[in-house]
């Protein structure tokens, strides 16, 4: 299963990921991303690749 995993060091709070997958990622009220769902289903690969891609601090990695 995927395992989304996000550097909260390097998160700028930009909110990228956010726009692209909301179900998946939120800008908490410290600016950085919380991940809502570290264990999404594969349905949802492309749009979190995307998501992953977008991030322009490259915080984020999708691992399998
Ligand atoms: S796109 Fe990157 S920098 Fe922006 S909130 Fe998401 S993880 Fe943080």
């Amino acid at each position: 299963m995927m395992r989304i995993e996000a550097d909260r060091a390097k998160c700028d709070g930009l909110g990228m990921c956010e726009a692209m997958a909301p179900d998946f990622f939120e800008v908490g009220d410290d600016g950085t991303v919380l991940v809502l769902d570290e264990r999404p289903g594969e349905e949802y690969r492309q749009d979190l690749t995307a998501a992953v891609d977008a991030c322009p601090v490259l915080a984020l990695k999708l691992r399998d």
